[in-house]
């Protein structure tokens, strides 16, 4: 089959999402599951938005509007700009996937830092190659090191990822930080910014949208979720902003229908009110201090964060330790993925999940040590 192969597609790792719960639920017996895996918002969505997808279901004989018409429109109302501004994706990483194919040409690189989202790597070494993605050391607080990066911008580095703040340290980017390396960075060169968490940080008075330098007419593009503040990840509904000729250039590689009409219709509701958005919030604010310090008092290092999950270090074998939280039920993240291969990503779930989930590792820790 090899043979049959594109090469760079033989050089990538395939993504391994958390795993979904009826998966533990058959492997393992088990009625009680919770998932804590990928970083999504355990609260019921909004009974506005829940309506507004059944309303859907009496047209989805027809193909959904290709271009997004009215759910750009809002989201460029949302975020102050003109919907020329916005492209809409079937997740955000669909749009990274679009940005790579439209703007990395043959011999050219990605930057970015490691332990990041691992898709940048992924959707780049397919399109063109190992040797087109590069990546710079985190400083020791696990944050983006943005000297390193600028310090690797050579002739090549076309594309830079700056995720703010990063999956799946958890760690942020004052404002005055990212806009001095965005200032730095040559012209001819896109700048991305990776702003899925970006509700959640807090203090969004010291924090880089990026829309003041889309506006300056920057090479940069904000890429934004639904999958996480919003509730929506199984819709799969994601975008962009950037100017208008950016976003011109990638309407070329966008496929055609790529988001459905039950993700527009329930994207565009989720925006019609900010209450669901700043509850979870808060929510999560709150359900994360206490997990922290349930970590913490299990004697574990844990990274401050400004998202809605944590990175710890449990300090005894991963695999093992994975394996005991699946067989008991709790599913969270081994992170030798992300390049962290002594570290767990907990997503911040309801208080009875959290509860559960330290309940479980508790005992777990204590099998594993003895
Ligand atoms: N960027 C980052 C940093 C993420 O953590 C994720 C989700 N794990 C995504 C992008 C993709 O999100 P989606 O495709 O669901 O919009």
């Amino acid at each position: 089959m090899e043979s049959l192969v594109n090469p760079h597609v033989l050089q990538t790792t395939p993504y391994k999402p958390g795993k979904p719960v009826e998966d533990i639920q058959r492997e393992f017996g088990l009625t009680r599951v919770i998932k804590l895996a990928s970083n999504e918002n355990m609260l019921p969505i909004p009974a506005n938005v829940r309506q507004a997808i059944c309303d859907e279901l009496s047209q989805i004989q027809y193909y959904p509007d290709s271009d997004n018409y009215f759910l750009r429109r809002r989201i460029a109302e949302y975020n102050g700009v003109e919907p020329d501004h916005v492209i809409v994706g079937a997740g955000s990483v669909e749009i990274i996937q679009m940005l790579i194919r439209a703007f990395l040409k043959p011999g050219e690189r990605v930057l970015t830092s490691e332990k990041t989202f691992s898709l940048y790597k992924s959707a780049t070494i397919e399109l063109a190659g190992a040797a087109a993605f590069v990546e710079t050391p985190m400083d020791r607080d696990l944050r983006f090191d943005l000297e390193a990066i600028a310090g690797a911008i050579d002739a090549a580095a076309k594309i830079i990822f700056i995720t703010n703040p990063n999956n799946p340290t958890g760690t942020l980017l004052p404002a005055a930080a990212v806009r001095a390396f965005i200032a730095r960075v040559p012209d001819n060169r896109i700048v991305v910014l990776d702003n899925a968490y970006q509700e959640y940080v807090d203090d969004p008075g010291d924090y880089l949208t990026g829309l003041d330098e889309i506006g300056r007419g920057k090479n940069v593009i904000v890429l934004r979720t639904f999958s996480k503040v919003y509730g929506l990840a199984g819709l799969r509904v994601g975008y962009a902003l950037a100017k208008p000729e950016i976003i011109a250039v990638l309407n070329r590689v966008k496929p055609p229908f790529n988001v459905t009409r039950v993700g527009q219709r329930a994207a565009l509701e989720s925006l019609q009110s900010d209450e669901f958005r700043d509850r979870s919030v808060r929510l999560n604010r709150a359900n994360k201090a206490k997990l922290f310090s349930q970590l913490e008092a299990l004697r574990l290092r844990v990274i401050p964060s400004q998202t809605n999950f944590l990175l710890f270090f449990p300090a005894v074998d991963i695999a093992a330790l994975n394996l005991r939280l699946l067989q008991q039920g709790v599913i969270i993240r081994p992170m030798g993925g992300f390049g962290i291969p002594d570290a767990m990503r907990v997503s911040v779930g309801l208080e009875e999940e959290n509860d559960f989930f330290i309940a479980t590792l508790g005992r777990a820790l204590q099998e594993l040590k003895k």
